[in-house]
């Protein structure tokens, strides 16, 4: 099984696409832990990435196609995976299908956690408060750019997955657990299409 996770900053996908990985052995691919492991690695992608990820904006297209394309042909993700942060504008939910056909695979469900922006900002700004900042694009100026490109770039790929039958809502309001049950009821058996 092959999920897309999304939702705005702070929807809460990091954490539910834990649990997905655990309860289903799939692998979680997060680009933002990605870019963010080569940024401290210092590699070229890395240095590429930096100041564009410490503004809230996205990096390149074509920069980060060609890490998911690197990363999905790894052997845990034979099983299947989770895409966590991507794709993030419709030329790469475009090019994730078009790299997923030449590889026999799809993408079966694509989970849109839906939160209210005043309670992200509220739950970003409670992050900042706890980890002490300490990702470089944790503060309030940065999220609401976040939350910008979010509404400008990303939420207009859901019709794409929408028509495909494969756009699952699910209310990210609610506590972590009923957000969970509620993701597990969309992929049960039988369920195959959107809601
Ligand atoms: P995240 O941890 O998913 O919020 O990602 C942190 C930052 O990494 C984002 O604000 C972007 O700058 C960059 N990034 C992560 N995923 C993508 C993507 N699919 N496309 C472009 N930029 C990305």
């Amino acid at each position: 099984m092959n999920l897309v996770l999304f939702g705005p900053p702070g929807a809460g996908k990091g954490t539910q696409a834990a649990r997905l990985r655990d309860g289903h052995g799939l692998a979680h691919l997060s680009t933002g832990d990605m870019l963010r492991a080569a940024v401290e690695a210092g590699t070229p992608i890395g240095r590429e990435a930096e100041s564009v990820m410490a503004s809230g904006r996205l990096v390149s297209d074509e920069l980060i196609c060609g890490v998911v394309a690197e990363r999905i042909d790894a052997p845990d993700c034979a099983n299947g995976f989770i895409l966590d942060g991507f794709p993030r504008t419709l030329a790469q939910a475009e090019a994730l299908d078009a790299m997923l056909r030449g590889k026999g695979k799809a993408i079966d469900a694509v989970i849109e956690i839906r939160v209210d922006e005043a309670v992200l900002v509220e739950r970003i700004t409670n992050r900042i408060q706890e980890t002490g900042g300490a990702r470089a694009d944790d503060n309030v100026e940065t999220l609401k750019k976040r939350l910008e490109v979010y509404r400008a770039q990303t939420a207009p790929i859901l019709p794409f997955y929408a028509e495909k039958g494969i756009l699952h809502t699910v209310d990210g309001m609610q506590p972590m657990d009923r957000v969970a049950a509620e993701i597990e009821a969309a992929l049960a058996p039988g369920r195959a299409s959107g809601t």
